[in-house]
């Protein structure tokens, strides 16, 4: 395999556990990335980590350049991504605070550039998207929670809601009829994406709040910081358990979806396209990424 990401959300700005060896600006066609890339160890295993949100958390769901930040870290030779998300718990069996390896997607987004392949240069193609994350890191999510000895559902299908705002309880109610389990803001494109350049890819789900609707109470930040601040000490066991175990991932068919000729004319057509779309920028660009 490749290196290692870890994608951090809501909560998850940092890895206070992870070794950190140094920061990386990538440049890309897409614009810029929620911030550099960070390269570190954890539990001595190679760790490329993103903070989905900006490292000050400032880039809301609805703005983060979900193209940019696969295309970075797909770039730098990131092959498998752990994104975690805190998300809204709708069933029975998503109490607050339960952590969550969900296996489907619903994605209620709008107006998100949500795809590498534009039309127009790029070739048009439709990925099969069935089952939209890699059961081998799920697997290891799930392995890696019973090492440490933490609950973890298995399963799940994530509603992917655009946000900023959170939903009505009529919203929730038609995500429950259609099978949502969890419902959160930033699966949908980042899994689309992931799957588009041909990297692994799988969430880790923590549950911060009922849904809205899903509680007597209401839905405040201070409830949801308290559970997520628990929570997310759990989240980071878990990671530190599952990189190293993603070393022995048998072949799975992620990296399948597009061709490897769609991948290489992808690649060489979106940086042609970006070099005819600003000659004079492009420079400058490619001068920085050949430093960085
Ligand atoms: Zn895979």
């Amino acid at each position: 395999m490749g290196i290692a990401g870890i994608i951090g959300g809501s909560g998850l700005t940092r890895l206070e556990n992870l070794e950190i060896l140094y920061q990386r600006i990538i440049r890309t066609p897409f614009g810029e990335a929620s911030g550099p890339l960070t390269f570190g160890r954890l539990e001595g295993h190679e760790v490329v980590f993103l903070a989905r949100h900006g490292y000050g958390h400032t880039i809301p769901p609805h703005r983060v350049n979900y193209r940019a930040n696969i295309w970075a870290l797909h770039h730098v030779g990131v092959s498998h991504v752990v994104a975690v998300a805190a998300v809204g718990g709708i069933g029975a069996r998503m109490p607050s605070g339960s952590l969550c390896a969900p296996d489907q997607l619903i994605d209620y987004t709008h107006g998100r550039p949500s795809t590498f392949f534009e039309g127009g240069e790029e070739p048009v193609v439709h990925i099969d998207f069935t089952d939209p994350y890699c059961p081998n890191i799920r697997s290891r999510l799930l392995q890696a929670a019973g090492l440490q000895g933490l609950g973890m559902v298995d399963g799940g299908t994530y509603a992917a809601t655009q946000g900023p705002r959170l939903e009505t309880a009529a919203e929730v109610r038609r995500i429950e009829r259609d099978g949502g389990d969890v419902v959160g803001m930033t699966g949908a494109p980042e899994a689309v994406l992931a799957r588009e350049i041909g990297m692994c890819y799988a969430p880790l789900a923590l549950v911060v709040n009922p849904a809205a609707g899903k509680s007597c109470e209401p839905i405040t930040m201070q409830a949801i910081n308290d559970v997520m601040h628990e929570g997310m000490e759990r989240v980071r066991q878990v990671l530190a358990s599952t990189v190293p175990l993603l070393g022995d991932c048998p072949p799975c068919a992620c990296g399948a979806a597009v061709g490897p000729d769609v991948l290489r004319a992808l690649r060489s057509g979106q940086e042609l396209a970006w070099k005819r779309r600003a000659p004079a920028k492009q420079e400058a660009d490619l001068a920085g990424s050949g430093s960085s």
